[in-house]
């Protein structure tokens, strides 16, 4: 099977599962315990946090919280910072779900939320975001690279741009699709707030974690035993703390080349799918864009049909998230003003260092092959 569907998640990486099980063997403990075995993992605990801050380029090494995913650290920001009904809450029209369903919902509920729009190559729309900060902007949530377009956005300037026009406000970022895959410096960028995952990265699912930048105060949204700095509570997952620090480590040590990596592999299968009639690449490439993720669609073709068939041929790819794959609609690729013909018939082609040349050569010709026979089954060729 040639996986093409790694934005949704990943393989776990050999060393991720055996630093899981060595540690579930060894130091099983309970973190919180006062006896010495438990304090130890305490100890071993801190020391993932440490690496992870380490990896992520920013201050201490008690900024950063674990959690389930990246899913529960985007909930946190959002409602851990709320204020009164009039402070300003502003994230993209193009937010993955964990961030945009929340915005909706906190909007339903009477809260002041602002939804930033997008320019056709799927970033940041800057005249829209500056003249929807004001004074009572409090909090503003804008994703590092998206997962749907890898559409990479210029997050350092956006915080400047934000603060500039107050200083108060607090920035997040989901750095989900970026950590791992494109640099990143948390203090460069100047981010207050900054999540990630680790199933995204060749890691464990079910962990995560969200920097936060000294003298952010958020409010819990899971009370109990105090763990996480009480931001926290509940047993950690110890094991899937550790491993996810190795896991960290590794991606960053091997950012630029994999980067390289998939860079050529992406050029590769775009040179081949120009070749292929009615398929279109739905927004420019270039240096704006991850060469993780690339979104194309069949014109007047139906995306769930054609996925269909590429599983067949023994090839996996996304119809847009996975998280939204339920949905006719496409809210990402119609903020980017993408007609319904080709949201449709839209894809997402999802990279992997772990993919070969040999995959996108077979991908391209079997690609051919399914939109051929399908636009000819429907007569619907362009
Ligand atoms: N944000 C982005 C940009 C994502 O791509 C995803 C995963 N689809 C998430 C958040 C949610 O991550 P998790 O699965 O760790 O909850």
């Amino acid at each position: 099977m040639i996986f093409f569907d790694n934005a949704s998640t990943t393989k776990a990486r050999k060393e991720a599962l055996d630093v899981f099980n060595n540690f579930n063997e060894n130091y099983f403990y309970n973190p919180s315990a006062i006896y010495k075995n438990g304090q130890e993992v305490s100890k071993l605990i801190n020391k993932a946090r440490a690496d992870i801050i380490n990896c992520l380029g920013g201050g201490r090494f008690d900024n950063f919280i674990f959690t389930s995913g990246a899913t529960e650290a985007n909930n946190m920001v959002l409602k851990g910072l709320l204020k009164n009904k009039n402070s300003k809450i502003l994230v993209s029209i193009v937010e993955h779900p964990s961030v945009y369903n929340v915005a909706v919902d906190l909007k339903n509920q009477g809260y002041n939320v602002e939804l930033v729009k997008v320019k056709s190559d799927g970033r940041i729309d800057e005249e829209d975001f500056l003249s929807k900060i004001d004074e009572n902007t409090a909090l503003i949530s804008i994703m590092h690279v998206n997962n749907e377009t890898g559409a990479i956005n210029d997050i350092k300037r956006l915080v400047s741009l934000a603060k500039s026009k107050n200083k108060n406000v607090i920035f997040h970022c989901d750095g989900v699709q970026a950590f791992g895959k494109v640099k990143v410096n948390v203090s460069a960028l100047g981010v207050d707030l900054y999540t990630i995952s680790s199933h995204k990265i060749n890691g464990l699912k079910g962990i995560g974690g969200l920097y936060v930048k000294t003298g952010i105060n958020i409010k819990p949204l899971i009370i109990g035993g105090g763990q996480e700095k009480t931001l926290r509570s509940g047993t950690e997952n110890t094991a899937g703390i550790y491993s996810f620090a190795t896991t960290c480590k590794l991606a960053v040590s091997e950012q630029e080349e994999k980067f390289a990596k998939t860079t050529s592999l992406k050029d590769k299968m775009i040179k081949g799918l120009e070749k292929i009639n009615n398929v279109k690449i739905n927004l420019p490439q270039n240096e704006n864009v991850s060469p993780y993720i690339l979104s194309i669609s069949v014109l007047n073709g139906k995306a769930e049909t054609i996925l269909n068939m590429l599983e067949d041929k023994g090839i996996i790819v996304g119809n847009g998230s996975a998280c939204s794959s339920k949905h006719k609609d496409n809210r990402i690729l119609s903020s980017m003003g993408i007609k319904m013909s080709e949201i449709e018939g839209s894809l997402r082609v999802s990279f992997s260092s772990n993919n070969t040349e040999e995959d996108v050569d077979y991908f391209i010709t079997e690609f051919e092959n399914v939109v051929n026979e399908y636009l000819k089954s429907t007569n619907r060729r362009n």
